[in-house]
Formats: C-alpha cells, structure tokens, sequence
C-alpha cells in the first residue's frame, strides 16, 4: 500500500459530519448550504438528464459550458480566456487540483503553501513527488508577508498553491498581499495553482481578483473554479481550470486518466447557470453575509471572541479569547456530543505546528439552524 494513503487520517469533514449524522447535532462542520440551491439550475439539470445526451461528453468538456465560463470570468473578473484551449472542465475542484499538481509537479520540485491550508492539497503534492514549504499564516489577521516568502521560496521552487478566499480563515486576501505573491511567482519562475472555488462567496462590497489577472501572471497561472460554490450546489462536483493553452494541454492529459469527464447533465446546467444566474450572483452573497452577521452577533453576545470573515462559507471563534480552556479538537469532539453542534477544528488544516485555539463553523444555514447553534454553545461555554 502506498504510505501516503495508508497513512492518512479519514477527513475531519467526513468526521465530523459523520458525527453530526449520529448524534442528531446541528452540522456548522462541513461546508453546504441547507438551502435546495437555484430551482432553475437545477430544473435544467433534470430536463438535460431526460431529454439531452447522457453519453460520453467531450474529455475537456462540453463546448457550451467552456464558453459559458469565460463568458463568466470576462464578465465578473474582466479576464481574456479562449474556450477553446484555455478552460477544462473537471469533476470538482478537487480533481482540478489533482490533474494541475499530477501534470506540474515533477518528483524533486517544492511546492510552496500556506498554512492553514486545505487538506487535500499535501497529499496530493507528495504523490505527485513535490516537497512541500509551508508559509505560515498567523491569526488574526492572517496576512502574507515579504519575510514569509522569502523564506519559503528557494532556486527550486516550481509551484505555490494559493486559496483565494482562503478556507478556513474567511481571508479574502487585499492587493497588497496579492502583489507580493506576484512579484516571488515571476522572480523564481514559478507557477501559481490558484485555487478561487470562494470566488463568488465574498461579502462587505469585495470584488473578487484573480491572480491571472496581475501583470506577468496570465502565462504562469493556473485558475481553479468550482460550480458545486457558485451556485450552493456542493454535491455536483463540477470545477473549471483555466490557463494558458500550454498549461491547459498538460493539465487536460492528467485530467483524461483521472475522470476523462463528468456528467453531462450537470455541465448543460452550470452553462446555463452561467449565462442566466446575474440576480443570484448578486443575492447569494448578501444572504450569507446575513448569515454571517447573524451567527457572529449572536456569538459575541454570547461571550466568545469572533474573528472576521470575509469570504467562503465560514467564520472561526478564537477559544482562548472567549475564556474556552480547552484546544480545538477537544472543544469540536465535546460540543459535537455533549453540546450538540458540530465544528472544524482548525488544526486539521496545519501540516506543522498547528494553531489549536481556532475552531470553524459554517454559516451557510437558515436563521433558526444558526440561533439553536448560538443558544447550545453559549450553554456549552457556561459550562466550563
Ligand atoms: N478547495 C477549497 C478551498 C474548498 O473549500 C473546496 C470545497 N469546499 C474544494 C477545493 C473542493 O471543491 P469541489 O467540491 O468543487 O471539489
Ligand atoms: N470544502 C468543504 C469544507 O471546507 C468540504 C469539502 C469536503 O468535504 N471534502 O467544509
């Protein structure tokens, strides 16, 4: 058996979701919505699985959705992509990032990422034969800086993965920051694999910018999408990578041995989801910024100390500073059973010397879901 596999735990979001299931706790673990998601997407899906071709689509996808992405990204983030030999359609994010580190990662090549980071990234970077760097990044705040990179980038750097709205840490990342990594990207020649699945999910005003869009960035990124995010869909697992044609030939070769493709039906309802989604794009994150705002008043009321989020699905709590003693697998381990609300611990998300006073909950529900939450932790944290 490879170690690698072998080796590694299942999921904390399998985990705790698993343990929201048995116990009957209210899931702020994992991150979906509670809501369907738009009626009318996921009508075209059905109508597209009934009356459309559910054989095998084309390997970088169908030729209506690759248009209807970078009609997508022209519109919302200004970018110049070709369908044609720029966009490839994956199953989820997640084999996106599988084919673009397969495909770029030669054995030997470090890879540079930031912690917390998103636990898929680490061990497909070691199957793939990459050594990982890790640049911290520190709450509150969370921000990249120069002394940060510096450190972790050296004469053998080939890659940075960078998540942008960063998850779990709600960071959507400000110019400064993304100027910063532009400039070490071009000045070690290295190539960013961007992950952008929280694109759409920002709050506060923000609008979302790519790094692809930076000077000197176009040629040396590559840009992860998600549709399962953009349209509170989690389950359909349908990503996009975009990048430049040569990029794009040798990602799409890991991509044709990893899933070929992905059903049909679903890429003919994103395409339309695309091209007929402007009042959702623009509801769907004032909603969750509701959300968040909710769940955050209600918290701090409540005693605990609550960090800023804003972007993704998420908001973390600081336990030391809401007066919790206890680190943050114990507290999501006892408030999953004893409290009757599940979490992230934010250590899962630390290859190295994790920070244990984090713990994320997801906000993404209805209003009532989030006040029992409030009213059981706020019991839980008395308790101590
Ligand atoms: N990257 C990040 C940062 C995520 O948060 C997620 C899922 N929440 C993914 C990738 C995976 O996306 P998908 O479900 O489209 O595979
Ligand atoms: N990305 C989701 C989260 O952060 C979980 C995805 C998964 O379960 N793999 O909650």
């Amino acid at each position: 058996m490879n170690p690698i596999y072998a080796n590694l735990p299942t999921t904390i979001f399998e985990v705790m979701s698993g343990l929201a299931r048995e116990t009957g706790a209210i899931n702020l673990g994992q991150g979906f919505p509670d809501e369907p998601g738009p009626e009318a997407v996921r009508r075209q899906a059905a109508e597209a699985a009934i009356s459309g071709w559910n054989q095998y689509p084309p390997m970088r996808g169908l030729p209506e959705l690759r248009e209807a992405v970078a009609y997508h990204y022209k519109r919302f983030q200004n970018l110049d992509l070709d369908w044609n030999s720029q966009i490839t359609v994956t199953s989820g994010a997640t084999e996106a990032l599988a084919a673009s580190l397969f495909a770029l990662i030669e054995p030997g090549d470090e890879v540079v990422l930031f912690q917390p980071l998103y636990d898929a990234y680490a061990p497909l970077i070691r199957r793939a034969g990459g050594t990982i760097r890790l640049v911290r990044l520190q709450p509150p705040g969370w921000r990249i800086t120069r002394e940060a990179l510096e450190a972790a980038f050296t004469p053998n750097t080939r890659l940075v993965v960078f998540n942008n709205p960063l998850n779990p840490a709600g960071v959507a990342f400000p110019a400064e920051d993304l100027n910063l990594l532009a400039e070490f990207c071009i000045a070690h020649d290295a190539i960013a694999v961007c992950d952008e699945v929280w694109e759409q999910v920002v709050f506060d005003g923000r609008a979302h910018t790519p790094l692809m869009a930076l000077p000197g960035m176009a040629e040396r990124t590559v840009k992860i999408g998600s549709a399962g995010k953009m349209f509170a869909l989690t389950g359909w697992k349908v990503g996009f990578v975009c990048a430049s044609p040569e990029l794009s030939g040798v990602i799409a070769k890991a991509h044709q041995f990893l899933t070929f493709t992905t059903p049909p039906n679903l890429q003919a309802a994103v395409a339309w989801g695309l091209k007929n989604s402007d009042d959702w794009f623009e509801e769907m994150p004032k909603g969750l910024q509701r959300s968040r705002d909710r769940l955050a008043a209600g918290l701090r009321a409540e005693g605990f100390a609550v960090l800023d989020s804003g972007g993704t699905y998420f908001l973390n709590i600081d336990l030391e500073g809401s007066g919790v003693d206890l680190d943050d697998r114990s507290f999501s381990m006892r408030a999953v059973k004893e409290a009757g609300v599940a979490s992230i611990p934010v250590s899962s998300f630390y290859e190295t010397d994790p920070v244990t006073t984090v713990v994320r909950l997801c906000f993404a529900k209805a209003d009532d879901t989030l006040d029992q939450a409030v009213e059981r932790l706020a019991r839980f944290r008395r308790s101590f």
